[in-house]
């Protein structure tokens, strides 16, 4: 098979094919058409989606020369319409030819060779040969990318020979070794002149603006991420709308943002120290009150509280002379923290039924088992088994 018609003419959405064969495959069933205009993944570009007889088309693959359409049901052999899923087919031209003018304003401008390209349902990227892409480089290859958009410059393909190609003075990032025969040309008027069987827009307005978003250094070169055409104006669209929504619960304008952040960050951070300050205090309140009982264990749950504050609890009732066994817990549920505090050997003996009864996994110090327990109901249980330590 030579070209498809969706390589020959990238704008037909619609039109009649005969079903060659059709068999069973994966969860679907692989068809075989007489020609497609269902674009198969390669060169970067995605597979489209589509419909063969009105039954939904999943992925298309070259596979040894064949074009296998997976679709989610048998289809009857013969002639039947085939039709591409057109917004997303667009998009990936869009996305496609985009590539095709920053690869190669990037090499004549700065002369960064283009390594790879990846066409996600995100943002996608180009791989450049450089160890890195200035912010003002970014500024100015968007604005030439965009200048060339506005010009209006049609976009091309044709065959030629794969012996013209050095005369031509034509870019590839790689060419099948030992490949003879005809090889596929895309042009962009003026700019660029690439090996490539993907599928382009007919003329580069109607990339309607292309954004650089921003570099990320890779081990081989550095990565540019980019959105072109419908995806400016759907980002465009979410970052409003996000504007929107958290203007809405600061009560603030777009341009009053940042202040709003800002100050909000100031007010957390405040209060956060001064929780901290609270919590010190009301551990050492609760460590002293827990310290002039004369239980031979001395427990406390809280349904809030955290290990740091069990900790100063335990600290506080140590530096009112308390020797006694302390058993903490802080949770709502049975989900929680908790803290062992005695004699050293006696913990480290205790440890594993301990551990067990509270469903709880833990460590600490000599003397100390503390952790994240399972089973705080249990504690009572815990509490009774120390108790019986001390008689
Ligand atoms: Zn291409």
């Amino acid at each position: 098979m030579g070209l498809l018609a969706c390589q020959r003419d990238a704008k037909i959405r619609m039109f009649e094919a005969a079903v060659l064969d059709c068999r069973p495959a994966g969860e679907g069933f692989d068809v075989v058409l007489s020609d497609t205009i269902l674009y198969p993944e390669g060169g970067g570009q995605p597979a489209d989606h589509g419909t063969i007889a009105g039954v939904a088309v999943v992925d298309v693959q070259r596979v040894d020369g064949e074009i296998l359409h997976r679709a989610v049901a048998p289809v009857a052999l013969g002639p039947a319409m085939v039709e591409v899923d057109w917004s997303r087919r667009f998009d990936h031209m869009q996305q496609h030819t985009a590539q095709h003018l920053i690869t190669a304003l990037a090499q004549d401008r700065f002369g960064w060779a283009t390594t790879s390209f990846h066409l996600r349902s995100g943002p996608c990227d180009i791989e450049l040969d450089t160890e890195r892409v200035s912010e003002e480089a970014l500024v100015e290859l968007e604005e030439l990318v965009n200048a060339m958009i506005r010009a209006g410059r049609p976009v091309s393909a044709r065959e030629v020979d794969v012996s013209a190609l050095e005369s031509l003075g034509v870019r590839t990032r790689g060419l099948p070794a030992g490949l003879t025969g005809p090889v596929r040309l895309v042009g962009i008027e003026g700019v660029d002149l690439n090996t490539c069987g993907g599928t382009h827009v007919g003329n580069t307005a109607e990339l309607e603006s292309v954004k650089l978003l921003k570099t990320e250094s890779v081990t081989r070169g550095t990565r540019l991420f980019f959105l072109a055409g419908g995806r400016v104006r759907r980002a465009l669209g979410e970052a409003l709308e996000t504007h929107q929504q958290v203007g809405a619960v600061l009560s603030a304008s777009a341009s009053g943002l940042v202040t709003a952040v800002t100050r909000l960050a100031d007010e957390s951070k405040a209060r956060a120290k001064l929780v901290g300050a609270l919590h010190r205090e009301l551990a050492t309140h609760i460590g002293a009150q827990l310290a002039a009982s004369d239980e031979a264990v001395l427990t406390l749950h809280r349904p809030d509280g955290d290990l740091p504050f069990l900790d100063s609890v335990t600290r506080a009732a140590r530096r009112q002379g308390s020797n006694q066994w302390v058993l903490l817990t802080a949770g709502s549920g049975e989900e929680g923290v908790f803290l062992v505090e005695g004699p050293p050997e006696r913990v480290a003996e205790l440890r594993a039924e301990i551990l067990e009864t509270l469903a709880a996994r833990g460590g600490g110090r000599p003397g100390r088992l503390q952790g994240k327990a399972g089973r705080l109901s249990a504690r009572g249980r815990v509490a009774d088994r120390l108790r019986a330590e001390v008689e």
